[in-house]
C-alpha cells in the first residue's frame, strides 16, 4: 500500500481503495496481504453464516430430488441401490458440514470443509455417471448431475474462486487416475467435454460472484474509513470550537454552558458551587511596555499555572476575554477555594516575570475574587460571576496581589 500522498495509514488506505475501485475491476482479485486477510476473514464469516442456515435446507433438497427420481420412476430397477447410496452420501455431506459449521473452525478451518465437501462431492459424481453410463442408458441425467455438481462447486459452495477451482482439478484428476486404473471401459470424450465446459462455466460464474462481493467488501471498507475520518474531523471542530486559541483553556461560550450544567446541578444536589475570577495586575502596562506578542506569551504562561490548579475532572479552567480568567469548581465551599486561589497568587508571583511597568512589585501578578456557596432556586448563575468579579474588584483596591473571598 505504497503512497506518495502521505498522510495517515487510514488516509493512506483511503486513498488506496479509491484508486482500486476506480481501476479495473479484475485488480480487486489481488489485494495487498492485510485487506486480503481481512476480506477472506468477511468472506468465510459470511460463508460459515450460510453453511449453518441454508445447508440443512441443501440437504432437504437433496433428498427432495433423490425421492422424486424414484417416485417419478426415473431410475432403473439395477441402478436404486447406487443412487440411494449417492443421495444418502450427498445428504451426509451437507449435513455434515452445517453441523461442523457450529464449531468455531477458524478462516483455514472452514476453507478446509468446504473443500472437502466439494472435491469428494463431485468426485462421487463423476463415479456415479461412470457406473450409470454402463449400465444403461439414462437420457443424460448423470452428465446434467456433472454439470450442476461442478457449477455448484465454484458458486453454491461458498468456496473462493482459487480453491473452488483447485477442488474441481483435484477432483477430476483422482477421477481420471481412478477409472483409469481400474479399466473399466468409459469414452473419455464426452466426459472431457462435459467435465471441461462445466468447469469453464463454473470459473465465469466464480469469477463474477466473487467480484462482486470483493467490490462491496471494498466499498464498506472505504466508506468505514471516510465515516471515522469525518467523525475525527467533527470531534477536531467540536474541540476547536471549545477551546480559546490563544491558551489552550476553555473559551467563555463553553464555559458559559458548564457554568450552567454544574449550577443545576449544584442546585439539585444542594451542593456548594465555587468560582474564580483571576485577573492579571496592570496587564495594560505590560503590553504598553514589552509589546502585544510578549502579552500573549505572558498569558500562556499564566494560563498554564491556573491549569495545574484545577486538576479534578470536574475543575474547569477558562479564559473569559483579554487577561481576565474564570474557574469553576463542583462541591468546594469558601474555605476550599480560599486555599486555591492563595496557591494560584503564589505560584504566578512565583513564575517571576518580570515587568518593569507595575509600580509595586516588578513582577506579574494576579488578583482573584472567590465565590462559592450552595445555588438558590431561580437564581440565574450569572449572579455567582457578578459575586466574584465584585470580590476581584474589591482585591484591586486592596492594593492587587491577593484574592478576597464574597462576602467576607
Ligand atoms: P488592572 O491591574 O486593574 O487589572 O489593570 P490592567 O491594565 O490589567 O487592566 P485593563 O483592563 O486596563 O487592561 C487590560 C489590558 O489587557 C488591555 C489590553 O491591552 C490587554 N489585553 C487584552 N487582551 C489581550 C490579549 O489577548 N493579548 C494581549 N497581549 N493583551 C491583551
Ligand atoms: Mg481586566
Ligand atoms: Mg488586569
Amino acid at each position: 500500500m505504497k503512497d506518495d500522498a502521505g498522510g495517515t495509514p487510514r488516509d493512506q488506505e483511503r486513498a488506496y481503495l479509491d484508486r482500486l475501485l476506480a481501476a479495473g475491476s479484475w485488480r480487486r482479485m489481488n489485494l495487498p496481504p492485510a485487506i486480503e486477510a481481512a476480506y477472506q476473514q468477511y468472506h468465510y464469516e459470511v460463508a460459515v453464516a450460510h453453511l449453518r442456515a441454508y445447508w440443512p435446507l441443501v440437504a432437504l433438497a437433496i433428498v427432495a430430488v433423490g425421492g422424486a427420481l424414484f417416485l417419478l420412476d426415473l431410475v432403473p430397477a439395477p441402478l436404486r441401490e447406487l443412487v440411494m447410496t449417492g443421495v444418502a452420501i450427498y445428504f451426509i455431506l451437507a449435513m455434515g458440514a452445517s453441523v461442523l459449521a457450529r464449531l468455531s473452525l477458524g478462516v483455514d478451518g472452514i476453507r478446509w470443509l468446504l473443500g472437502l465437501a466439494a472435491t469428494f462431492g463431485l468426485l462421487g459424481m463423476q463415479l456415479a455417471t461412470v457406473v450409470v453410463l454402463a449400465t444403461d442408458d439414462m437420457g443424460g441425467i448423470p452428465q446434467v448431475g456433472l454439470v450442476l455438481v461442478t457449477v455448484g462447486v465454484f458458486s453454491i459452495s461458498n468456496l473462493l474462486l482459487r480453491p473452488a477451482l483447485a477442488c474441481v482439478l483435484t477432483a477430476n484428476l483422482l477421477f481420471v487416475l481412478l477409472v483409469w486404473r481400474s479399466e473399466v471401459p468409459f469414452e473419455w470424450p464426452p466426459f472431457a467435454m462435459y467435465s471441461f465446459g462445466a468447469a469453464l462455466l463454473g470459473l465465469i460464474i466464480g469469477f463474477s460472484q466473487e467480484i462482486r462481493e470483493r467490490t462491496m467488501f471494498l466499498q464498506g471498507r472505504l466508506l468505514l474509513l471516510e465515516k471515522r475520518a469525518t467523525d475525527l474531523m467533527a470531534d477536531e471542530l467540536a474541540q476547536l470550537s471549545r477551546t480559546d486559541a490563544l491558551t489552550g483553556l476553555v473559551n467563555r461560550r463553553h464555559f458559559s454552558e458548564i457554568l450552567q450544567r454544574e449550577w443545576a446541578t449544584a442546585l439539585r444536589d444542594g451542593e456548594p458551587l465555587g468560582l474564580l475570577f483571576i485577573d492579571v495586575d496592570h496587564f495594560k502596562a505590560y503590553n504598553d511596555r514589552y509589546g502585544h506578542p510578549a502579552g500573549d506569551a505572558c498569558l500562556q504562561q499564566v494560563a498554564a499555572v491556573l491549569a495545574i490548579h484545577a486538576p479534578r475532572a470536574a475543575d474547569v479552567m477558562a479564559r473569559f476575554g483579554g487577561e481576565e480568567f474564570v474557574g469553576l469548581f463542583p462541591r468546594t465551599d469558601a474555605d476550599g477555594l480560599a486555599v486555591i486561589a492563595a496557591r494560584i497568587v503564589a505560584a504566578v508571583d512565583a513564575l517571576g516575570i518580570v515587568h518593569e511597568g507595575a509600580p509595586d512589585r516588578g513582577r506579574v501578578t494576579v488578583s482573584i475574587g472567590v465565590a462559592a456557596r450552595p445555588p438558590a432556586a431561580g437564581e440565574h448563575p450569572d449572579v455567582l460571576l457578578q459575586e466574584a468579579d465584585d470580590a476581584l474588584y474589591a482585591a484591586k483596591q486592596a492594593g492587587r496581589h491577593r484574592f478576597m473571598v464574597a462576602g467576607r
